[in-house]
């Protein structure tokens, strides 16, 4: 079995707890990826020690230099966008034509980045006082702690790492325990682009482990985590203890809403990639319809017809729509969904089990599954399952269906499918998520705008486009007074003749 290793200090060392874990293929628990390093806090203080000094020849690096590299890294990314796929898809699970997708995200953060390293404007602003200048500008951080879920394996990291690379930042990358490999390559193309070794160290294990020992760390003043709320609401405890600059992006219950007038095919179409793409398992799946009366039936029973066509299996065999789920405990906390939702007298319509079919025996797998009849803060309403587990509810009027979108503790992603403009610019104004879509199903982000969301799903800062770019940077002013005479702020008289 290939065994892998942290790139700690600039070089590929094993852990110093000589310990590893196995990553399996969850389509086929008798393939074996690798054995990964289950690194713990000695680990990451040797990460800490060398990625302090990258820090200081990288910072010293112009930002346009350091968008050349991310370019570079662009490059190679899109030359093996195929073969990171085929292995993205054997660790993760997804179908190929997804993890395709997961890389080309990668691939537009790194053109992005690069094109940022020309601008990473500050601002220049007229002093109140005569013969002053006044003016704002960005520096780097430090090291920055990256924590990423297994759901995004490549995209998610880039998110991450590339803008605060792109700032001048080192990082230390941990990715998440069910994707390691996908992590490993990544780390090694930032190499080949020509990335100072030191600015980047990658330490994988688990959570409660390496990414606890990040997330402590003293010397590490910027955490950036994507996972479940539980989990962010620890990591975010320490870091306002420590005073750590901190990004969370976290669960979702995301809702798409179904007008009466809206475009049936369109909708069907919709909540099938939303509610099912990835297995369920994105931050922005769709786990709620909400249908208007006069459309509930067909819709539904249009749907039911679609969902039994799905085809499970492998991701990375032609004609698979839905692969596994990444794991053991995610498939039984999808199981207790379908208890709680039974006993909370939801009408199970397709679905609810793990399938029987051949091939399917060795994976996590499990069907894609509608419950009608949810009524609003049910526990299968309410919570987020991260499995393939769809909710219809019904409404008479928007207010209703707008009251039954914003009734979660979540607020990521929404949306509307209708004709008419008033309901879809009312929904853009008052429904509580930090992306809404209208006549497109709740996912499909892209690179270049800003991505996160409100209440328990975040803590106010985003990811990609022009925002991030003030998560990973200081913003510091200066002044410069050429008067030649003490000149007060707030005191003399701006428009006063200095003497
Ligand atoms: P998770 O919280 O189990 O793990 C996420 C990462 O945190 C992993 O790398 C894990 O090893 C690490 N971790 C776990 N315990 C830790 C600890 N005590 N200290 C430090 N690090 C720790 O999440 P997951 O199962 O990998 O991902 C699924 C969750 O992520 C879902 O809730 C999903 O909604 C969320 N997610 C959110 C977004 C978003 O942008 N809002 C995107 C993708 C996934």
């Amino acid at each position: 079995m290939k065994s892998f290793k942290n790139f700690i200090g600039g070089d590929w060392v094993p852990p110093i707890g000589g310990e590893y874990f196995e990553n399996r293929n969850p389509a086929d628990l008798s393939d074996t990826v690798g054995r990964f390093p289950l690194s713990g806090a000695a680990d990451v203080d040797r990460a800490v020690e060398s990625a302090r000094r990258g820090f200081e020849v990288w910072r010293n690096t112009p930002a346009p230099a350091r968008g050349d590299v991310l370019r570079k890294l662009g490059d190679i990314m899109v030359k093996r966008k195929d073969e990171i796929a085929d292995l993205m898809t054997r660790e993760m699970g997804k179908p190929l034509a997804e993890t395709r997708g997961d890389v080309q995200e990668g691939i537009d953060t790194a053109y992005y980045a690069a094109s940022e390293g020309r601008r990473l404007f500050g601002h220049t602003v007229p002093s109140e006082l005569r013969n002053k200048w006044a003016m704002s500008f960005r520096r780097p951080i430090g090291v920055a702690g990256i924590i990423t879920p297994f759901n995004f394996p490549m995209a998610i990291p880039t998110w991450k790492m590339f803008p605060a690379l792109l700032c001048g930042n080192a990082c230390i990358f941990k990715p998440a325990e069910d994707v390691p490999h996908t992590g490993h390559v990544l780390v090694e193309m930032m190499l080949e682009a020509g990335l100072p070794p030191e600015v980047i160290q990658l330490v994988h294990g688990l959570g409660e482990s390496a990414g606890a020992a990040i997330v402590n760390h003293p010397l590490i003043p910027v955490i950036s985590f994507t996972g479940s709320t539980e989990t962010g609401r620890m990591v975010g405890e320490i870091c306002g203890r420590m005073h750590k600059r901190l990004s969370l992006e976290m669960g979702g219950k995301n809702a798409m809403l179904v007008f009466d007038d809206a475009n049936l095919d369109l909708a069907l179409d919709g909540v099938l990639w939303g509610a099912f793409g990835t297995t369920g398992q994105r931050c922005t799946a769709t786990s709620r319809l909400i249908l208007q009366d006069g459309i509930h039936d067909e819709l539904l029973s249009r749907l039911i017809d679609r969902v039994r066509d799905l085809k499970l299996g492998d991701g990375r065999k032609d004609g698979t729509d839905v692969g596994p789920l990444i794991s053991q405990n995610s498939l039984e906390k999808v199981e207790r969904y379908i208890d709680i939702g039974q006993q909370e007298n939801a009408d199970l319509l397709c679905g609810g089990k793990r399938p029987t079919g051949k091939g399917l025996e060795n994976g996590y797998f499990f069907e894609p599954t509608i419950f009608a009849r949810v009524r609003a803060g049910m526990r299968l309403e309410q919570e987020e399952i991260f499995g393939p587990v769809l909710s219809v509810l019904r409404f008479r009027a928007a207010d209703e269906a707008f009251a039954i979108n914003n009734d979660v503790k979540y607020g990521l992603s929404s949306s509307v499918y209708t004709q008419d403009v008033n309901v879809a610019m009312r929904a853009m104004n008052e429904l509580d998520t930090g992306i809404t879509y209208i006549n497109a199903p709740t996912i499909g982000a892209e690179a270049h705008l800003p991505f996160g969301g409100v209440k328990q799903t975040g803590n106010g800062h985003r990811e990609g486009g022009w925002e991030v770019y003030e998560f990973y940077s200081e913003t510091k002013v200066g002044y410069l007074d050429f008067s030649g005479s003490l000149q007060r702020a707030q005191i003399d008289n701006y428009l006063g003749t200095p003497d």
